[in-house]
């Protein structure tokens, strides 16, 4: 079958992306394979994201859940793994809870025990990731690094959901040595955080401006917009 041009420019793209995580997991002496690729594909249709697949994408994260729920619908005959990278409130637990594998962003217990309430008997444990306040302007999701034991300690309780580890959202910083800055403060959170629950390994940090600085302090899961997708088409 011939390559359409966006097809091409799809694949361009992901290998674009997958040099530049060769690259720096090489600089941070880390193994690529440690890394996981999450394409983050809110506003693009769901035929990206399919040319994406057949180009061996498998993670695919999403912000806005109707908009999610039509992809998730439409492609639900091809392997991928859904991420919910959106702010959740707690009207939203219930589908996030049905339809997806993975939360990057549950930030208070209530959210938690909703979504340990509402997972299907039948679907494996949904994977938990809590997510973190880091600097103040960036966002007003995310538990302050003070309370975070707390919740962890109130999550890892629970039934049907796997605590899996931290996501942050810093403030956006142009030069490396700074967005270092900021991934370095939750990979300490996320050291001390493995310590006291053995079920946490990941750590959900670095987007397109800042995915080398956050392999470099060690991210575990990349969630990757722009770059693999181009602009966004809206919001
Ligand atoms: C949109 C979004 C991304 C991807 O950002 P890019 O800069 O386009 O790579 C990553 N994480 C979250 C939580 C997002 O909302």
């Amino acid at each position: 079958m011939p390559m359409t041009s966006s097809r091409l420019e799809a694949a361009t793209r992901l290998d674009a992306v997958r040099g530049r995580i060769t690259a720096a997991a090489t600089r941070a002496q880390r193994h690529p394979d440690e890394i996981t690729l999450i394409a983050v594909s809110k506003t693009h249709p769901a035929t990206a994201i399919a040319e994406l697949v057949e180009l061996g994408q498998r993670h695919f994260g999403e912000n806005y859940l109707q908009e999610a729920l039509q992809k998730i619908t439409l492609l639900r005959q091809l392997p991928i793994t859904w991420h919910f990278i959106g702010n959740l409130q707690t009207n939203k637990t219930r589908l996030v809870a049905e339809h997806f594998a993975w939360v990057h962003t549950v930030d208070r217990l209530k959210i938690a025990q909703r979504l340990a309430e509402q997972r299907p008997f039948h679907a494996p444990p949904l994977q938990v990731l809590v997510q973190v306040r880091l600097g103040t302007e960036s966002t007003k999701s995310g538990v302050e690094p003070g309370a975070l034991a707390e919740l962890l300690t109130g999550i890892a309780a629970l039934p049907r959901l796997q605590l899996r580890g931290l996501m942050a959202l810093p403030p956006a910083e142009h030069e490396e040595s700074t967005q270092r800055y900021w991934f370095a403060a939750l990979r300490e959170l996320f050291m001390h955080a493995k310590r006291q629950h053995p079920t946490i390994d990941t750590l959900s940090m670095g987007m397109s401006a800042d995915l080398e600085a956050a392999v470099l302090e060690g991210s575990t899961q990349l969630r990757i917009g722009t770059a693999l997708f181009g602009e966004r088409l809206q919001s």
